[in-house]
């Protein structure tokens, strides 16, 4: 497999709260939330809860089993981390994780961090936000332009967090001969549209040039917030036959 990963603080904050895994097949993106340092110890907890597992190709149910299973066992970690420290209190992530195996797709999600398939020349959302914005677009109560700029578009109806069992979203698709799949945290959606991100991957490049270019049009256009793009392939994109 192929992989390309860039992360980046942006040109805002401070200190970059996004946490990536990158053991393939298992690919993850986490967005931490909090005060002082407790969003990168939150995203970070998640990260490092994926790290416990194995993740060789099983059989489906098996497998969404054991990424429902990490997600409950990140947010113990970030339940017993925040009981241990006052000001880590209230922090939480967001978790996109997503299995890229030979038959199939899982996908564990919860938040507003995303994952694209790109298939045939068509770019796929295959996630859902877990946003304040994003649910009243759903209810039909906003449009997507009134979304864009809506006062709590940032703010989320799901996080992996401390008190709270995590509502998980799983996700299965049949993987195509030729997909690439994107994770991305939501710095790189403030900035850069799906028809973009699209062209950015129908160029054809290495899954590592694709990355670097979708982070710089998102630092280019302002980088509001930290962004992380894991781009992901199984065939060569240069291979000549
Ligand atoms: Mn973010």
């Amino acid at each position: 497999m192929y992989v390309g990963i860039k992360s980046h603080v942006g040109h805002v904050r401070s200190n970059n709260e996004d946490a990536y895994f990158v053991r393939p097949p298992l690919l993850a993106v986490a967005d931490g939330m909090g005060g002082h340092d407790a969003g990168e110890v939150a995203s970070a907890a998640a990260v490092a809860a994926l790290a416990q597992c194995t993740w060789t190709e099983t059989d489906p149910g098996e497998l969404a089993e054991r990424m429902l299973h990490s997600v409950r066992a990140a947010q113990r970690r970030i339940e017993e981390a925040s009981e241990g420290n006052a000001s880590w209190r209230g922090m939480g992530t967001t978790l996109t994780a997503a299995f890229f195996g030979k038959k199939h797709i899982h996908i564990a999600h919860i938040g507003d961090s995303r994952a694209y398939l790109w298939r045939e020349g068509t770019l796929r959302l295959l996630t859902t936000d877990h946003s304040v914005a994003s649910e009243l677009v759903r209810a039909g109560q906003l449009n997507e332009q009134d979304a864009a700029r809506h006062p709590q578009r940032h703010v989320l109806t799901r996080a992996v967090t401390a008190g709270v069992a995590p509502e998980v979203d799983m996700i299965m698709a049949e993987r195509g001969p030729d997909d690439t799949l994107l994770l991305c945290t939501d710095g790189l959606n403030a900035h850069v549209t799906d028809k973009e991100i699209g062209a950015v991957l129908a160029s054809g490049g290495a899954p590592q040039a694709a990355a670097d270019e979708l982070v710089r049009l998102a630092l280019e256009r302002g980088g509001s917030d930290n962004v992380t793009v894991i781009v992901a392939r199984s065939t060569r994109p240069e291979v000549i036959r």
